[in-house]
C-alpha cells in the first residue's frame, strides 16, 4: 500500500463568494521508500496539500491515508500522537528555538513525547550531518546550512515513516542545499523513509524519484525520474 494517499481531497478557505478553493479533488499516492517532489506555481495549493497530508490542517472534503490510517476520522489527540511518531517536518524557516542548543533542539519533540532516542541512531544521524562538533552551539552560532541540518536531524530522530519538507533548501546556499538533499535521499534509500518535498528549485527536484505537478489545486502531471532539464 501507499505510504500516503489523498482521495478526492478538496480544501476551501473562507465562505461563500469570498471562498478560495486551494485544493480541488486531488487524488494522488506516495509510495513507501520513495522521494517525491511537489512542484507548481505560487498559490497552486502545494503547501495546503502538504499540510492536509501531514494532519496539520483539515480538508473540506476527501480522505487522507497514512498507511492504513485514515486521518480525517481521528481526534485532535490521535492526530497529535500520529504526527509525533510517524511524521517528520522540515520547513524553509528552520524553526529552531533560539535559546536551546543544537542538541536540545533536535531532542525537543521526542522529549515532549516523553521518549529518548536510540543513542546509536542519534550518533549515526549527527555524524552523517557533520554536527558532532556543533551539538552544544546555539542556533545563532551556526550557519544557515548547519541550522537546517539540525532541523533535518530533529525530523529524522524519531524514525518517522514519512518526512514532509516544505522548501527545505529555500534559504540555503547551494552547497548546504546539496547536503540536505543528499541526506533526505539517503534516508529514503538506506532507511526506507518516505519523503515528500515541496520545491521551486529544479536542482532540488532532480534529487527526487518523481515530480508531481500541481496547478490551480489539481494534479496537472507527473514526471518520473526527473532531471534538472525535465522539470524547468
Ligand atoms: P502554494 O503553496 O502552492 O504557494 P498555497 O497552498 O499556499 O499554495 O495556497 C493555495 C491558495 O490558497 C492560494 O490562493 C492562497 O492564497 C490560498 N490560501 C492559502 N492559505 C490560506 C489561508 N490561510 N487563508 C486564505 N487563503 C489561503
Ligand atoms: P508555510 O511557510 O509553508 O506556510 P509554516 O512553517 O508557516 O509553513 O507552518 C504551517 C503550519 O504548520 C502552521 O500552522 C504551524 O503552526 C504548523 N507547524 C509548524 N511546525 C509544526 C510541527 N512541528 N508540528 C505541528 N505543527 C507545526
Amino acid at each position: 500500500t501507499a505510504a500516503v494517499r489523498a482521495v478526492g481531497l478538496s480544501k476551501s478557505y473562507g465562505e461563500g463568494e469570498a471562498a478560495v478553493r486551494a485544493l480541488d479533488g486531488v487524488h494522488t499516492e506516495f509510495m513507501g521508500a520513495a522521494f517525491t517532489a511537489i512542484m507548481g506555481p505560487s498559490g497552486s495549493g502545494k503547501s495546503t496539500l502538504m499540510h492536509c497530508l501531514a494532519g496539520l490542517d483539515t480538508a473540506t472534503s476527501g480522505l487522507v491515508y497514512l498507511g492504513d490510517t485514515e486521518l480525517t476520522g481521528l481526534s485532535d489527540r490521535e492526530l497529535t500522537e500520529l504526527r509525533r511518531h510517524r511524521i517528520g517536518f522540515v520547513f524553509q524557516a528552520f524553526n529552531l528555538l533560539p535559546v536551546l542548543t543544537a542538541e536540545e533542539n533536535m531532542l525537543l519533540p521526542m522529549r515532549l513525547g516523553g521518549v529518548d532516542p536510540d543513542p546509536e541512531w542519534m550518533a549515526e544521524i549527527v555524524g552523517r550531518l557533520g554536527l558532532t562538533e556543533r551539538l552544544g552551539h546555539l542556533p545563532h552560532e551556526l550557519s544557515g546550512g548547519q541550522q537546517q541540518r539540525v532541523a533535518v536531524a530533529r525530523a529524522l530522530l524519531p524514525r518517522p515513516d514519512v518526512i514532509f519538507a516544505d522548501e527545505p533548501t529555500g534559504n540555503l546556499d547551494s552547497r548546504s542545499g546539496t547536503e540536505v538533499l543528499e541526506l533526505l535521499r539517503s534516508s529514503v534509500r538506506e532507511f526506507g523513509q518516505t519523503v515528500v518535498m515541496v520545491t521551486h528549485d529544479p536542482v532540488a527536484a532532480s534529487y527526487s524519484d518523481r515530480v508531481v505537478l500541481i496547478a490551480d489545486g489539481r494534479i496537472a502531471g507527473e514526471i518520473d525520474r526527473p532531471t534538472t532539464d525535465s522539470v524547468i
